[in-house]
C-alpha cells in the first residue's frame, strides 16, 4: 500500500517551484471511493493562490519559450521516462483515489507516458509557411509560436491522461501552464509536479494547485495573463468557462460530454460487437465521455446480442481495484450511484426490461451492478443525458436510415461505434455520423497518435494528434520588405 511518504503523494500545490498549502491553511480530504476511507488531504486553495501561480507562469514563460525545442523535447523524454519508470506507483496512486482497478491504471499512466513522448516528437516540428510572395521585392513568413500562459482544468476520471493531453502539447509548443485537478482525483494531477521537477523542468513552467472550482477557475478564465484555456468535463462546467473566457478573448479547448451510440446491423460479427461493446461501455466503470451510452441493435440480431452481451457481462468482477482480478471498480460517488439509480428507475417505469444487475453492488458503498436494459425507449433519460455509470440500455432499430437518425438526434457529438461486414456500410454510415469520432468494428479508439475531440456540445478542438498542438500556438505573419528587385 502506498505511504502517505510516498514521494508521489503530493498533499500540496506545486507554485513557482515551491510546495506549499493554501493561504487560509484549510485543506480538503480525500477519500477512496471503493473504502469510503480519507486518504489525505490537498490545499483548499481560491483566488490569491492563482493569481500567484498565473504570475509564476508569466515569468517563465519568458525564457520557456525562447529554450530550444530541441531542450524541450529532452525535457519532455525524460518525463516520459520518469513516468514510466514510476508506472506501478502511479497506479496505485490512481486506484487509491480514483477506483478504477489497477489494470486501468497501468494503461491510463502508459497513456500518459506515450501523450508526453508523441508531443516531444511534435514539438521538433510545428513548421511554418514561406509563401509566395504577390511582390517582388517582399517576401511572407509564416511562423508559429506559443501562445502564453494556459490554464488548464481536468476531470476526475482519467486524472492522469487528460493532464498528460494539456501538459504534453503546452509544453511542447513553449507555453507554461496552470493546472488545476479536480477536487476527487488531485493526488493524480499533482505528481505531475514532482514528475517535472525530476525532468528538469524549470520552476514555474508547470504550477498545479488544487481547492476551490469556481474561485481557481475564476481567475483562470478572467486573469489577461492566461492566453488559453483547455478543459475536460462536463458540457454544463464547459459552457461557463466558454461564458467567462470571452471577455479577454482567450482561446479554448473543450472536451465535454458525448452521447455515444453504439451500432450493431444485422451483418455484424456479434462476437466481435459483444467484445466491443464490453469495452466501449463498462471500461472505467463506464465512466468515460467516450462510453457508450446508448446500444442501437437492428432487430434480426437484438436477441441474439443482448444474450451474449448478458453472458459477458456477468462474468465482469466488481471489487475494490486494488485487488487482483478486479474489473470494475466502484463509482466514484455516491451522487454518481443516485444518478445511475434515477436512470434504471425511470426506464423500468417506462417499460424498459432489467436483463441483468439493475441495483446497488452487494460489496456496498459506490459499488453498482453492470446492468443492462433492454426496450429502451426514446422518452427513456438516458436517451438524452449523459449515464456516466454500468449501465447499458438497448433499443431496437430496422433500418441503416433510422440508425443513423437515432444516433444523430442528440446535441452532443463526440464518440461514436458501429459494427458491420458490409464495406459501403462502413461508408455511408460512418460519413452520415455527426460525430468527431467513429470506431468501425471497434469500441475503444483513443491513441495519442489520432486527434481526439467532439463536434455540437461535445466541445471545441482537438487533443492528440499533429492536430492537438495547434490550440497551444498562435500563427504570425511577417512580411519583410524593401528586398529590392
Ligand atoms: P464532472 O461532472 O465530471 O465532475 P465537472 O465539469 O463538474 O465534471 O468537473 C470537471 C472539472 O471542472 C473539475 O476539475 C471541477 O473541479 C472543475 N469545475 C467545476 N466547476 C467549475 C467552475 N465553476 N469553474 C471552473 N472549474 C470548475
Amino acid at each position: 500500500m502506498l505511504q502517505k511518504s510516498s514521494p508521489f503523494m503530493k498533499q500540496a500545490n506545486l507554485i513557482n517551484g515551491e510546495w506549499v498549502g493554501a493561504d487560509s491553511g484549510k485543506t480538503i480530504d480525500v477519500i477512496n471511493p471503493a473504502t469510503g476511507l480519507k486518504i489525505g488531504t490537498v490545499p483548499n486553495s481560491g483566488k490569491a493562490e492563482t493569481r500567484r501561480a498565473i504570475d509564476a507562469a508569466a515569468e517563465a514563460f519568458k525564457t520557456w519559450r525562447k529554450t530550444s525545442v530541441l531542450e524541450r523535447a529532452k525535457m519532455m523524454r525524460k518525463l516520459h521516462d520518469a513516468i514510466l519508470d514510476n508506472q506501478d506507483a502511479l497506479a496505485e496512486l490512481l486506484t487509491l483515489e480514483q477506483g478504477k482497478s489497477l489494470f486501468e491504471s497501468r494503461g491510463e499512466v502508459g497513456m500518459s507516458a506515450a501523450y508526453i513522448l508523441w508531443y516531444a516528437e511534435e514539438a521538433r516540428r510545428t513548421y511554418g509557411d514561406i509563401v509566395p510572395s504577390p511582390w517582388a521585392d517582399r517576401r511572407i513568413l509564416v511562423t508559429k509560436e506559443p501562445v502564453g500562459v494556459i490554464g488548464a482544468i481536468t476531470p476526475w476520471n482519467f486524472p492522469s491522461s487528460m493532464l498528460a493531453r494539456k501538459i504534453g502539447p503546452a509544453l511542447a509548443a513553449g507555453c507554461t501552464a496552470v493546472v488545476k485537478p479536480a477536487t476527487q482525483t488531485p493526488y493524480s494531477g499533482l505528481v505531475w509536479g514532482a514528475l517535472c521537477e525530476e525532468a528538469g523542468i524549470p520552476k514555474g513552467v508547470v504550477n498545479i494547485l488544487t481547492g476551490s472550482a469556481s474561485e481557481i477557475g475564476g481567475e483562470i478564465t478572467s486573469n489577461p495573463l492566461v492566453r488559453k484555456i483547455t478543459f475536460t468535463g462536463s458540457t454544463e462546467i464547459g459552457k461557463i468557462l466558454i461564458k467567462q473566457a470571452a471577455d479577454t478573448v482567450k482561446k479554448v479547448s473543450m472536451e465535454l460530454g458525448g452521447n455515444a451510440p453504439f451500432i450493431v446491423f444485422d451483418d455484424a460479427d456479434v462476437d466481435r460487437a459483444v467484445q466491443g461493446a464490453m469495452i466501449a461501455k463498462f471500461r472505467n466503470s463506464g465512466q468515460t465521455c467516450v462510453c457508450t451510452n446508448r446500444f442501437l441493435v437492428q432487430s434480426g440480431i437484438y436477441d441474439t446480442f443482448i444474450e451474449k452481451f448478458a453472458a459477458a457481462t456477468q462474468k465482469l468482477k466488481v471489487g475494490d481495484g486494488l485487488e487482483t482480478g478486479t474489473e470494475q471498480g466502484p463509482l466514484i460517488d455516491e451522487k454518481a450511484v443516485a444518478k445511475v439509480e434515477e436512470f434504471v428507475a425511470d426506464a423500468k417505469q417506462k417499460g424498459g426490461k432489467v436483463v441483468t444487475g439493475g441495483k446497488r453492488h452487494a460489496l456496498g458503498g459506490s459499488f453498482y451492478e453492470p446492468t443492462i436494459i433492454s426496450d429502451a425507449k426514446e422518452d427513456m433519460l438516458f436517451t438524452k443525458e449523459e449515464i456516466f455509470g454500468p449501465v447499458a440500455p438497448v433499443y431496437k432499430f430496422e433500418t441503416e436510415q433510422e440508425a443513423i437518425d437515432l444516433a444523430n438526434n442528440t446535441e452532443f457529438g463526440l464518440a461514436s461505434y458501429f459494427y458491420t461486414r458490409d464495406l459501403g456500410r462502413v461508408f455511408r454510415v460512418s460519413e452520415g455520423l455527426k460525430y468527431g469520432m467513429v470506431g468501425v468494428n471497434e469500441g475503444m479508439i483513443t491513441t495519442v497518435e489520432a486527434p481526439f475531440g467532439g463536434v455540437k456540445e461535445s466541445g471545441l478542438g482537438k487533443e492528440g494528434g499533429h492536430q492537438g498542438i495547434e490550440d497551444y500556438l498562435d500563427t504570425k505573419y511577417v512580411c519583410v520588405g524593401g528586398l529590392g528587385l
